[in-house]
């Protein structure tokens, strides 16, 4: 197929994993007409509930992706943890976006942090840590606090751990089992923000109102959009991000994670080369949400318009408000301004996210108030 054929509604989109991000893209390409197959262990995953059809298996399961390949006319992905060399087998049967080279990039973090080093992009000083010996060499040239990291799959905070000064880096790095890992100095940051970008298959970029993000026990909590920030600012930001999309020669929605300082300095944190939490307010808030934009990319299509008509809040609803049985949702949608999502996961478990409220209200500070009071009426 020629790579300038866009992929009309009729196609099939193949899904590598059947999470929340996968489900939100199916129904926007549900709606647009396309037909989903996702691949996923479980066939009752978010995802899978939604999708045209399931093929079961590991996301390492060889076998099982080349069947998604088989019947779907591009493929895409729900996590970016899905081995490269997995989609560099797939790229033979049929086109793969975001493409292996950028996952290649993207999932091992030292990889990740050298191709930004390289571009001259601002991020924490960092080392890397193979061996007991580097270990210390890392320590003693990042100093502390830090963090170590997993260089690979981790997310949500999982495989890391903080390094307080005095502490013992062996025992750190033996408490998160020891893997390749890299070491960050703890970035005293204001606040953090993301560029949630497109790239279109012919480099066109588009960008959304930057979005900026609270982390409690590392995993969002809140999102605010537009984050208030100078314009200046806020086009530095967009010119990092844009950057590190047409590098990586990427295509779909990316979202670029960033620290920014007291001093307005930003720094990059990671980049996801997907759809991405804290892009769910466009589900509600933008004329095109990033589900429907990451499907228009990888399709070879024309990129929607990622304006705002609205500001808004989101508000991760996570496991731990199930403790008590089913939330008292009535509390959220007595509420004009709210949007519940809950991505159908069947099992509650604390620290996993079940769902998310966006609050639609261009008066962002009284959302984040809101946010709050309904997050302590769901935990009662
Ligand atoms: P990550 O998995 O790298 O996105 O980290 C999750 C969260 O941990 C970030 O969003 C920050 O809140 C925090 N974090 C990670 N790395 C650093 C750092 N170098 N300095 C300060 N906070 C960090």
């Amino acid at each position: 197929m020629n790579r300038a054929t866009p992929l009309l509604p009729g196609s099939t989109i193949g899904v590598l994993g059947g999470g929340q991000l996968g489900r939100m893209m199916a129904l926007a390409a549900r709606r647009m007409g396309y037909r989903i197959c996702v691949l996923d262990r479980d066939p009752r995953c978010p995802t899978g509930q939604v999708a045209d059809d399931v093929v079961v298996g590991t996301l390492d399961d060889v076998a099982s992706a080349l069947t998604v390949a088989e019947r779907s006319a591009v493929v895409t992905l729900d996590t970016e943890h899905v081995p490269a060399e997995l989609l560099a087998r797939i790229a033979a049967i049929c086109p793969v976006r975001p493409g292996p080279s950028v996952l290649a990039t993207i999932q091992d973090r030292a990889v990740q942090k050298r191709f930004l080093d390289d571009r001259g992009v601002p991020q924490a000083r960092w080392a890397p840590v193979g061996s007991p010996d580097e270990l210390a060499t890392a320590v003693a040239a990042i100093g502390r606090p830090a963090i170590l990291k997993a260089r690979r799959a981790g997310y949500d905070g999982k495989g890391q751990v903080r390094l307080e000064p005095g502490g013992d880096p062996l025992a750190a790095w033996r408490a998160i089992g020891q893997p390749p890992a890299v070491l960050e100095v703890l970035v005293p940051f204001a606040r953090e923000v993301s560029v949630i970008l497109a790239r279109a298959l012919d480099g066109e970029v588009r960008f959304y109102p930057l979005a900026e993000n609270v982390h409690r026990r590392h995993i969002l909590h809140t999102t605010r959009a537009p984050a208030p920030m100078p314009d200046q600012r806020r086009r530095h930001a967009e010119t990092l991000a844009g950057d590190i999309a047409t590098a990586l020669d990427h295509v779909g929605v990316m979202a670029v994670e960033m620290f920014e300082l007291v001093d307005g300095t930003l720094v990059v944190n990671e980049i996801a080369p997907r759809t991405h939490n804290s892009g769910h307010y466009t589900y509600g808030a933008c004329a095109t949400t990033q589900f429907e934009q990451h499907v228009r990319a990888v399709c070879g299509l024309p990129l929607g318009d990622p304006r705002a008509f609205t500001g808004a809040v989101m508000v991760n609803l996570i496991g731990d408000l199930w403790a008590n049985g089913e939330p008292p949702w009535q509390h959220v949608l007595a509420r004009p301004e709210a949007r519940l999502h809950l991505y159908g996961k069947l099992t509650p478990a604390p620290g996993r996210k079940m769902g998310h409220v966006l609050l639609l209200d261009d008066d962002t500070d009284r959302a984040l108030r809101t946010a709050e009071e309904l997050v302590a009426v769901l935990a009662t």
